[in-house]
């Protein structure tokens, strides 16, 4: 069975519904129409694929605050956020990150800290972890309750994927990571959270293949990360964050799924 665990922390969704009453686009602002209107999956659907290939189809969503596990077998998805064309637009990006975990090649760093990968779009790259943070934020699924950029940080990110536009290297910086281990056994990924990291707020995200994300959401500009992250030089550099077997993270996946119901 592959899991995709919810974090613990609750906050409040925002829904933006026009002034008479109809559902918006949350990118472009069209009104949503039973002809424009899409199933905009919040983590897409070709990176469940890649999470656990051979039980796609029979994916679930558990968390320590959820009554029961939820069944989502192509991933979960809501038809208020977004019309088709710009679900394709933020498609691209998700196109182009499974592209990236599939064929990446690792190339062991000299100083031991992680790997450099050579001819990577760091800026789709950037652009697909902003959008899945954004995404999480806009909608009201349950699951993605812990995200709440606020509408400063939410309209932000939406100019950003409207115009295709990365930003600087302090601009909701992007780290990349991966857990060491080569057995290709990385279990279920934790969904998105808020942590802090070097006294910053970020959020933190895990993708397939062991790959582990932060997305810097901080008014302070200037940070340690931003020299290494996504975007910011060639090649692109990836932090090892160790073996996952002896991971937090997996220590807080097995116990959640073993309190699952
Ligand atoms: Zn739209």
């Amino acid at each position: 069975m592959g899991y995709l665990i919810r974090s613990r922390i609750k906050l409040m969704a925002i829904v933006r519904i026009t002034y008479n009453g109809q559902m918006s686009c949350r990118l472009c602002g069209v009104v949503l129409s039973p002809i424009n209107k899409c199933n905009a999956h919040i983590f897409p659907s070709s990176l469940l694929k890649l999470l656990a290939p051979g039980e796609y189809g029979s994916i679930k969503i558990v968390g320590t605050e959820m009554d029961r596990a939820k069944r989502t077998p192509i991933g979960s998805y809501d038809c208020n956020i977004l019309c088709a064309t710009c679900d394709n637009k933020v498609g691209i990006y998700d196109g182009y990150s499974r592209r990236f975990m599939e064929n990446s090649v690792l190339v062991p760093h000299p100083s031991g800290a992680g790997w450099t990968i050579d001819n990577v779009d760091q800026h789709k790259l950037k652009m697909f972890c902003i959008s899945y943070l954004w995404r999480a934020s806009i909608t009201n699924l349950s699951e993605f309750k812990a995200v709440s950029l606020g509408t400063v940080h939410e309209e932000r990110m939406r100019q950003m994927i409207l115009n295709d536009n990365s930003g600087g290297v302090n601009d909701y910086t992007v780290s990349l990571q991966k857990f060491s281990n080569d057995d290709g056994n990385f279990g279920g990924i934790l969904l998105l959270a808020r942590t802090r990291l070097v006294g910053l707020n970020v959020y933190e995200g895990y993708l397939p293949h062991g790959y582990k994300f932060w997305v810097k959401v901080d008014s302070r500009n200037e940070d340690k990360l931003s020299a290494i992250s996504v975007g910011a030089a060639e090649p692109l550099f990836v932090g090892d964050r160790g073996n996952f077997h002896t991971s937090v993270e997996k220590t807080i996946i097995v116990r959640t799924a073993m309190r699952s119901k």
